[in-house]
């Protein structure tokens, strides 16, 4: 599907899209404006759209000024994190300012990291999705609130991550590798309730962060996941579909191809453990292999990832 252009061809195209945007694109790197072009098939009128509505959503619910974690500010963490330069490792924690929505829906999920990078630099989600208790999520959280946590760890991901991985790489990364483990999955996740927070979630994915993604590596999938995947791949743009692998147990040679063996958890075949971590590479509240997470009195009963002085303190937040 991917369309290639030659450097020329490309430059011509921004160029004609930085003129039909105006002013506005004058603080968009040629990388992001790419980012839409790609999405849409080198559509300038397409890829200009598309930015118009990422800029009005991004206005409407102010999430330019939405806070991020950042190695000094020392704003809880919306999930665990290992091997960046810019900010410690971390886990989430039931720590003041971060609010309840968050705890409920990490308590029902599998467990994820952002984990290091893989071999062109780009951060690694890893996510035990075969853990997730979709059910749970479904009944005990709500869309706004789930769709809220998304938007704050993919401003965290983008804002903070993507640069300091840009500063090590020494060029502009903005693609992440994601690894969704299947290892626990059964029939109780091919729950239908669940699978709309998913669709919400990948609508808002592919509409304001589009093209972000380098590989998707799905492992350890069991045959009654094809059924899932029918339902999940109508609502994906081609493009995307072509970046996601789907592997049974036999997906260490390929995941090593892409990422280093020192970045990638010993349980996916790698040689990292994150020995100094509580809970490994992938902390797990499911695999109890940290505490649960109980909210506290200081832990705001809202549904933004944060609690509401520090979402309206936004980027100006200090400590
Ligand atoms: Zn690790």
């Amino acid at each position: 599907m991917a369309i290639h252009k030659t450097a020329q061809e490309s430059d011509a195209i921004i160029k004609e899209l930085r003129l039909k945007l105006g002013p506005k694109s004058k603080t968009m790197k040629d990388e992001y404006l790419i980012q839409f072009l790609v999405a849409r098939s080198w559509s300038v009128s397409g890829a200009k759209n598309q930015i118009e509505k990422t800029l009005e959503w991004r206005e409407k619910h102010k999430v330019n000024e939405h806070p991020v974690a950042t190695g000094e500010n020392k704003l809880p963490l919306l999930y665990p994190i290992r091997g960046y330069n810019s900010i410690p490792d971390g886990n989430l924690e039931a720590a003041p300012g971060l609010s309840e929505s968050v705890l409920r829906i990490n308590k029902y999920m599998g467990g994820s990291c952002l984990h290091k990078t893989d071999k062109n630099g780009c951060p690694i989600y890893i996510e035990r999705l075969g853990y997730h208790a979709a059910k749970e999520i479904a009944k005990y959280t709500t869309v706004e609130e789930v769709s809220n946590y998304h938007i704050g760890c993919n401003e965290f991901l983008n804002r903070v991550i993507m640069e300091d991985c840009s500063r090590v790489a020494n060029k502009t990364i903005n693609h992440e590798t994601v690894i969704f483990d299947c290892t626990g999955m059964g029939w109780h996740q091919l729950h239908m309730p669940a699978l709309h927070y998913l669709r919400a979630i990948s609508d808002a994915d592919q509409n304001y962060y589009p093209e972000t993604l380098s590989r998707l590596f799905l492992v350890n999938a069991p045959s009654s996941f094809v059924f899932v995947w029918k339902i999940v791949k109508a609502w994906l743009d081609p493009g995307t579909i072509d970046k996601i692998k789907i592997l049974g147990s036999d997906y260490k040679e390929e995941l090593l191809q892409y990422i280093p063996a020192e970045n990638l958890p010993s349980f996916l075949g790698g040689e990292c453990t994150c020995a100094h971590m509580p809970g490994g590479c992938v902390p797990s509240q499911m695999l109890k292999n940290i505490p649960s997470l109980v909210p506290q009195s200081h832990n705001e009963k809202v549904s933004t990832p944060y609690n509401t002085d520090i979402m309206q303190k936004g980027t100006s937040y200090e400590d």
